[in-house]
């Protein structure tokens, strides 16, 4: 086996390694890229049982945007030591599951870019067609040489496999589910995206999507985080996240709710202040600089506990009666449909 290359690759082999026997830990699959084997690994803390909430945090989809990966490690590492402690987090972990997967790209990671080690954008490789105005960018079947191919015809990638296989076994059985997929480099603002990207059509958790979103409103009125559907700022083929919210919504025998959400870190913002750093590789989507990455690392612990303690205490926002459901679903399409 090839010794560990990469600093995000290290950095979560040490961490599984202190999580020794309080996590479950998996190698999903392995890529092999020129004299490499890189591992795609997955961690699940917690209970074992289906009927618990889980929440699940996924990073390095576009390997490019590492510093998702980097804000998972940092959450990881606070885990770490908050299990040594803090009776309530482990209490927490008894009655619900955490799944995280930090790398889903490593050869992305590896190499600096958004695609993987075949030229495929694992975000365009989904079996599902953008409805609408599609661009370059919202995914095509030109060359794997250009940015945002979608692959082959009916083929995804291992990549892309792993990671539905893991959402699927772990988080879309449960009766309650968040999964955040952590991305960097659209705009100024931080954004918190909710289904649909391949279609501005309503989805059908719009309700929900609303009174969670109400609630983080009320709770943090001075958080700084655009939430919206994926299809107001561009429609995409080939997302992974509709594929997997459509097929939990055809089975969902137990009539649960699951959101995926994409935290789009809004890079941009950390090249004002430097806009020399546009020329560098990771200039757009990394903070080149220590303290502009250590506040990054940190920024968005506040939301991943509001979606933590928001699934273990759901009340608000999934037990809605019938005219709540209608308020938030007007009050839904007027803001973001209309
Ligand atoms: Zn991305």
């Amino acid at each position: 086996m090839v010794k560990t290359i990469f600093a995000e690759l290290a950095q979560l082999e040490a961490l599984i390694a202190q999580l020794g026997e309080r996590a479950r830990t998996e190698v999903v699959r392995r890529i092999q890229y020129q004299q490499h084997s890189f591992p795609i690994y997955s961690i699940v803390m917690g209970s074992a049982r289906e009927d618990v909430p889980v929440l699940a945090m996924v990073g390095g989809v576009h390997g490019l945007e590492k510093i998702g990966s980097e804000v998972i490690l940092s959450y990881l590492q606070t885990i770490v030591q908050l299990l040594d402690w803090d009776e309530e987090f482990a209490g927490r972990l008894e009655r619900s599951r955490l799944v995280f997967i930090p790398v889903v790209n490593p050869v992305g990671v590896f190499r600096g870019t958004r695609s993987n080690g075949n030229g495929v954008d694992l975000m365009r490789n989904a079996p599902i067609e953008g409805k609408g105005n599609t661009k370059l960018y919202s995914g095509h079947r030109v060359s794997s040489r250009l940015p945002w191919y979608r692959g082959a015809m009916g083929q995804m990638e291992v990549e892309a496999l792993a990671l539905c296989q893991v959402v699927q076994k772990y988080v879309c059985n449960a009766p309650l589910s968040i999964a955040l997929d952590l991305h960097s480099g659209f705009g100024i603002q931080d954004r918190l995206w909710f289904p649909y990207a391949s279609s501005k059509v309503p989805f059908p958790g719009i309700a929900e999507a609303h009174a969670l979103k109400h609630s983080f409103d009320t709770c943090y009125p001075n958080h700084f985080y655009k939430i919206e559907p994926m299809s107001h700022e561009y429609v995409i083929n080939g997302d992974l996240w509709d594929y997997l919210y459509d097929g939990f919504m055809q089975s969902n025998p137990r009539q649960g709710h699951f959101l995926p959400l994409t935290l789009e870190m809004g890079s941009w913002l950390w090249l004002r202040k430097s806009p020399l750093h546009l020329f560098q590789r990771h200039g757009l989507f990394h903070p080149l600089l220590p303290h502009r990455q250590q506040r990054i690392l940190r920024r968005h612990f506040t939301l991943f506990d509001f979606l933590y303690r928001s699934l273990l205490y759901p009340k608000k926002w999934t037990q809605l009666d019938e005219m709540e459901l209608t308020r938030h679903k007007q009050q839904a399409l007027r803001l973001w449909y209309a």
